[in-house]
């Protein structure tokens, strides 16, 4: 069994870059493949790593901003083309059920699947994915639109002496795009193995940050530091910044274990 990985599919902003896509984050734990946003060209990206559709089961959206989104239709419809018959949960406001399901039913109304979705309140913090082994939780964020990371929890049982059972976690991966700085995300994300963080500008384009609610790279790394992570992923750069070890530098004298995403990346949780 692994301990825990994490593959960057996209680690860009809202425009494409030569270097980057827009967001999505494949998240191994417990043996088990989860997808977490799916911007335009996820599933091209999967494809080159070799990463297999059928062990996808379950999709988490952050946000309906279109780089967070936009692959979707791609792969639902695809899958449809590969003959899937397991179904497919999707975990996302409602809004994007509204919005997807006529282009569904243009697109993939013969597929041999279920597409199921799950809606959650992003304003709320609750658990809104539990299995045996792995259970899923909405952080709130702050961001121009109604958005929530997601904290992912790999917990085993073990049995003790009188036959009863204790719940142990063992690896947890904070995942937290897009969002300004916000100290009230800590007591949820507090002790997390991996946090990823978005880190859309560098300091001198500070005031752009706060206007159109994102962070930069040393906002993320204080975020890091008051939740004493053990490690912290940033990305979401802006395409305005083609020299991403400029995050880097800005990050890591806040927060030392700092490391940047990149496309093709994977990362032990
Ligand atoms: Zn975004
Ligand atoms: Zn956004």
């Amino acid at each position: 069994m692994n301990n825990g990985k994490l593959t960057i599919l996209g680690c860009g902003s809202a425009k494409p870059t030569k270097t980057t896509s827009p967001s999505a984050q494949w998240v191994e734990l417990s043996d088990k493949a989860f997808l977490v946003d799916c911007g335009e060209g996820t599933l091209l990206t999967m494809q080159k790593l070799g990463l297999h559709t059928g062990r996808l089961y379950n999709i988490f959206i952050s946000h309906l901003h279109g780089d967070h989104c936009f692959g979707l239709i791609g792969l639902l419809t695809t899958l449809g083309m590969l003959k899937r018959t397991q179904p497919m949960h999707i975990y996302a406001q409602p809004d994007l059920q509204k919005l997807l399901q006529p282009l569904l039913d243009y697109h993939a109304n013969d597929r041999l699947y279920d597409i199921i979705f799950h809606p959650i309140n992003p304003r709320k913090h609750e658990v809104i994915f539990e299995d045996r082994t792995v259970s899923v939780e909405t952080i709130p964020l702050k961001h121009g639109v109604p958005t929530c990371g997601f904290l992912f929890k790999e917990t085993h049982s073990l049995k003790k002496e009188d036959g009863s059972f204790e719940h142990v976690t063992r690896k947890r991966f904070a995942y937290c795009a897009d969002t300004m700085y916000s100290e009230k995300i800590v007591p949820i994300i507090e002790g997390v193995d991996t946090l990823y963080h978005e880190s859309t500008f560098l300091e001198s384009m500070a005031e752009r940050s706060k206007e159109v609610k994102h962070s930069t790279a040393a906002d993320a790394a204080k975020i890091a530091s008051l939740a004493k992570a053990g490690k912290l992923i940033i990305g979401h750069y802006s395409a305005r910044v083609e020299d991403h070890s400029l995050f880097l530098d800005e990050a890591k004298p806040v927060f030392e274990n700092t490391f940047l995403a990149e496309e093709n990346l994977t990362f032990e949780i």
